[in-house]
Order: C-alpha cells, then sequence, then structure tokens
C-alpha cells in the first residue's frame, strides 16, 4: 500500500515515521512546496528503515502520489500576528485549493485523511472543494482527544486504557465534548467500575481528567511550542485501519448528515473505519447535558464553515 503525505512540516513527517515504524504500508511519499525540505525529511525517516521496517520512504512531486489509497493532508500556513482566525482559515482554504486539485488529478481514488487545524472546518473545506463522499474525506477529529480522555480514565482506575471505551466528540478544540455518560470499562459503566475497582471518580477527579484533555494541546503548545507525536501515532493509527480494512471504531470527523438537531456538519463521532474509508457511523447515548454540548459545538463548526470564502 502506497500512502502520500501533502506538507512535510512537523505533523506531516511524524505521521510518516510513525507510519513508517509501523510497517504496514509499503511505500511513502512527502510531498511539499518546499522540496528540500520534503527530501530532508524523507531522508531521515529512510535512515531509521534499516532498524525497524522495510518501509520505502521518499519525497516526490504530486505526480509521484499516483497510486496511493490514502493520502494525509497535513500542508497548511500558521497564524501571522494580529491575524484572525477566520483570516488564517481563508489562507488555508487557498492552499488547500491548490493541494487538492493536484493530488485530486493524480490520485483521484485516494482516501483523504485530513490533520490541518482547524481539522473539522478544513475537513469540511476539503470535502466541497473535492466533492468527494464524506466517507471518504476523514479529519483526524477527536481521535488523540479521545485517547487522552481513555488513559486518564485508565489511569484513574488503574486498568488499561485498551480496556477504556470513551469518546470525545464535536469540535477538536474548545467547544469539544467528552461523552462520559457513555464511556465503559470492559462492559461496566463508570460508576460500577469506580465501585469495582475501589477508586470512586469524585467530581474533583472528573474536572482533572476534563481538564486533562481539553487543555493537553495548549500545556505541550506552551512547554515545547508544538504538538506532532501523539497527532503522528493517531494519524499512523488511523492509515492501519483503513490500510488492515479492520472495521475498528475511531472518533473521526467528517461531513455528518444530521447529529443533534444539525444539519450538514463536520465534526468527530465514533466511525467505523475500513478500506473504504468511514463504513458506519456509532453515536453513543448521551445524557442532556451533553446533548445540548453536542448541539453547541455542531452550530460553532456549521457557522464557522460557512463563513470560509470557497
Ligand atoms: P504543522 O506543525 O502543522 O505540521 P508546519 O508549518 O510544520 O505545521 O508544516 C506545514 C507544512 O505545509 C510546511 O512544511 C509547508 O511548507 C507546507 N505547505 C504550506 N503550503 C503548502 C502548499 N500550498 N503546498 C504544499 N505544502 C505546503
Amino acid at each position: 500500500m502506497k500512502l502520500g503525505i501533502v506538507g512535510a512540516g512537523m505533523v506531516g513527517s511524524t505521521a510518516a515515521y510513525a507510519v513508517a515504524l509501523m510497517g504496514h504500508v509499503s511505500e511513502i511519499v512527502l510531498v511539499d512546496q518546499n522540496a528540500a525540505l520534503a527530501r530532508a525529511q524523507a531522508d531521515d525517516i529512510a535512515h531509521a528503515m534499516p532498524f525497524a521496517a522495510a518501509t520505502q520512504v521518499r519525497s516526490g512531486g504530486y505526480a509521484d502520489l499516483a497510486g496511493a489509497s490514502v493520502i494525509i493532508i497535513a500542508a497548511g500556513v500558521s497564524q501571522k500576528p494580529g491575524e484572525t482566525r477566520l483570516d488564517l482559515l481563508g489562507r488555508n482554504a487557498a492552499v488547500f485549493r491548490a493541494v487538492l486539485s493536484e493530488t485530486m488529478t493524480v490520485a483521484p481514488q485516494a482516501i483523504l485523511l485530513v490533520a490541518t487545524n482547524p481539522v473539522d472546518v478544513m475537513t469540511g473545506i476539503t470535502a466541497r472543494l473535492t466533492g468527494q463522499p464524506p466517507a471518504r474525506v476523514i479529519g483526524s477529529g477527536t481521535t488523540l482527544d479521545s485517547a487522552r480522555f481513555r488513559d486518564l480514565l485508565a489511569r484513574a482506575l488503574n486498568v488499561a486504557p485498551r480496556s477504556v471505551h470513551a469518546y470525545v466528540l464535536g469540535e477538536h478544540g474548545d467547544s469539544e465534548v467528552l461523552a462520559w455518560s457513555s464511556a465503559r470499562v470492559g462492559a461496566l459503566t463508570l460508576d460500577a467500575a469506580a465501585a469495582q475497582t475501589g477508586r470512586p471518580l469524585t467530581l474533583e477527579i472528573r474536572e482533572k481528567i476534563d481538564t486533562g484533555v481539553r487543555r493537553a494541546a495548549y500545556a505541550i503548545i506552551e512547554g515545547k511550542g508544538a504538538t506532532y507525536h501523539g497527532i503522528g501515532a493517531a494519524l499512523a493509527r488511523l492509515v492501519a485501519a483503513i490500510n488492515g480494512n479492520e472495521r475498528s471504531v475511531h472518533s473521526v470527523s467528517t461531513m455528518t448528515t444530521q447529529i443533534v438537531g444539525v444539519h450538514g456538519v463536520p465534526l468527530s463521532l465514533p466511525r467505523v473505519l475500513g478500506r473504504d474509508g468511514v463504513e458506519a457511523e456509532l453515536v453513543p447515548d448521551l445524557d442532556t447535558s451533553e446533548q445540548a454540548a453536542l448541539a453547541d459545538s455542531a452550530r460553532l463548526l456549521k457557522q464557522t464553515l460557512e463563513s470560509v470564502p470557497l
């Protein structure tokens, strides 16, 4: 399987590294408008392969993306001082217009995996610009937020994160919704698991977990300027799910026909991922306050998407 990555900056190159180390892809091609950067990243990652896997890693132009089954879009520009969020979105939409017209010409069959932030709106923009079905235009969304939620719950209850099933829904950002009421440990509700493990999930612990998930990116950016290892591994996991036709469940962002009364909005819900992209949507039961928070998140995203000039 061939994976293309457009945007060889921190996120794109870290995703390439994670996918390469996992070894389930035969070839990775990195494309960037900065060709020297793409070449340097590809060489650096290729030099790790003798210690890890047989993945071929190289850089190239758009023509080299031909035949890719999945293409990660991690290209983008960063916010200039004084620039509004909407101006930034407009500039990133222009980047995507250029990138996607090239990409769709050479690899119209590829599933597009969007990583550029704000990822939900960029996913919506990608769906609009390409006219591809929502199942094949997938944003990394709250995949990483959900992993952080599971990890913090797992630590609080002293179980493995893999045995915690919990999702963050809606926007990958401030309005995201931690779906507490549907979280399960094994087959138990959180309250039952807390009682049986003898580790009560007090309001204080719940608040710490909520803040830990919601503020994680801010804290990392404060410490090191950017986040990329977590999202790189999350993208690699999504590529593995698609490539392996796993039908595993991940909270990814796609254009959603209808959720909590909001129509046509890009946001994250737990979804089944396989070779054809999103194969099913698995919306968890939500309590009233979670439903209201998800509706707020959805309305905000819809409004932002509609305000981007395309
Ligand atoms: P991040 O931390 O999100 O990865 P970076 O700035 O490190 O951000 O990476 C973004 C990458 O996107 C840069 O390497 C930049 O050269 C690339 N890029 C920006 N615009 C385009 C474009 N029009 N075509 C291809 N690559 C682009």
